[in-house]
């Protein structure tokens, strides 16, 4: 067959299409269609300083959050890890003569809550100049979807620290989000989580 000829009978063969074009109204960010990946774990009243097993907390942690095996011994050993029931509050962790400790109180003593506090240990390990350039990289990522929709339920996030840091950003996104689902530009900021 000839070239023009050729040419000629595959344009006609090519099926014509007919797109119809309705007016599209633009919508806001389909958050509502998301969840998060590690929804809020209420306290348990039944639990209390005897009957919690710290243990199997620790591995509900490693196994809903992909903990690497590596870095268990760490959070587990290193830290000293307590349950409390007399502070004022459900979980804190500090750092004193370079020993990280973490504490929780019984009824808080859940996978979701030890996420969130042993962010705050990953996030010692940064430096300073580490901390700052999370900060960047935090304020670029707030309309990621996962972040608008925790914003949505969740204000503890917008605490900072005394220097303006977003250390509860940090742990809440990791609380809530996880690793799965949080920004690639973000990941760099939990050593040993990952
Ligand atoms: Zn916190």
């Amino acid at each position: 067959m000839s070239i023009k000829w050729f040419k000629k009978k595959t344009l006609q063969s090519i099926p014509t299409r007919t797109t119809i074009l309705t007016p599209v109204t633009p919508q806001p960010i389909q958050t509502r269609l998301l969840t998060l990946p590690h929804p809020e774990q209420q306290k348990n009243l039944s639990q209390s300083m005897t009957n919690v097993n710290i243990g199997e907390v620790f591995h509900a942690w490693y196994d809903s959050y992909n903990v690497p095996i590596e870095s268990r011994s760490y959070f587990r050993n290193t830290i000293v890890v307590e349950l409390n029931d007399k502070i004022p509050y459900p979980a804190g962790t500090w750092e004193a003569a370079g020993i990280r400790h973490l504490q929780v109180r019984p009824e808080w003593c859940n996978a979701g809550v030890l996420a969130h506090e042993q962010a705050h240990c990953s996030y010692a390990l940064l430096t300073e100049v580490e901390k700052l350039l999370f900060e960047t990289a935090y304020n670029r990522v707030q309309l990621d979807p996962y972040i608008v929709l925790l914003h949505g339920v969740n204000t503890y996030m917008n605490q900072t620290d005394r220097l303006g840091r977003h250390v509860e950003g940090h742990a809440e996104l990791y609380r809530y989000i996880g690793l799965e689902k949080l920004p690639e530009t973000l990941k760099q900021f939990y050593p040993k989580t990952l």
